[in-house]
């Protein structure tokens, strides 16, 4: 559905996170014509905050979510992509998936997290998870709390907005 463009990857991965179809661009696609022509091709829509880009974007017909430039916390880019493209909370998912990959994540034992998880952690949490594409461990820590805490709140500001 969507496609960012290169300052937007983390938003993207973001996006992905809470169940929204998007890409980015790798990390040598440096050229925004190549980007622009790629968002119009697939028929995605492209996310930026280069006014330039939005403007050039435009003008060849690809439909655009101009980022406003001050905005840089991914909580609010989220909320107001979510927003602008009028995607409903009933449509974001319920479980998280992999921040590095974008892949399910399933519970996790004990013993296969051993030697991964760092040892303190494992006397302190039984809710380990891994995910199921690129193995990355996840616990019941802060990190796991801050995603968490991040979906929780963006899914509260779109709801709040009646959409
Ligand atoms: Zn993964």
């Amino acid at each position: 559905m969507f496609l960012t463009d290169l300052m937007l990857i983390k938003l993207g991965r973001w996006l992905r996170i809470m169940g929204i179809a998007s890409e980015s661009p790798a990390p040598d696609e440096i050229d925004d014509d190549v980007i622009i022509y790629k968002a119009l091709k697939e028929g995605k829509i492209l996310l930026t905050m280069d006014k330039g880009m939005a403007q050039n974007a435009a003008s060849t017909g690809v439909k655009t979510i101009l980022i406003p430039s001050k905005m840089i916390d991914v909580e609010d880019q989220l909320t107001y992509v979510i927003k602008e493209a009028g995607i409903p909370s009933s449509k974001l998912r319920n479980k998280v998936l992999c921040t590095e990959c974008g892949s399910p994540i399933r519970d996790a034992r004990r013993e296969e997290v051993e030697g991964i998880v760092p040892e303190g952690i494992l006397g302190t949490t039984d809710r380990f998870w891994k995910c199921s594409s690129c193995s990355h461990v996840y616990w019941d820590g802060s990190h796991w709390r801050n995603i968490q805490k991040t979906v929780a709140k963006v899914k509260a500001c779109i709801s709040e907005s009646g959409a």
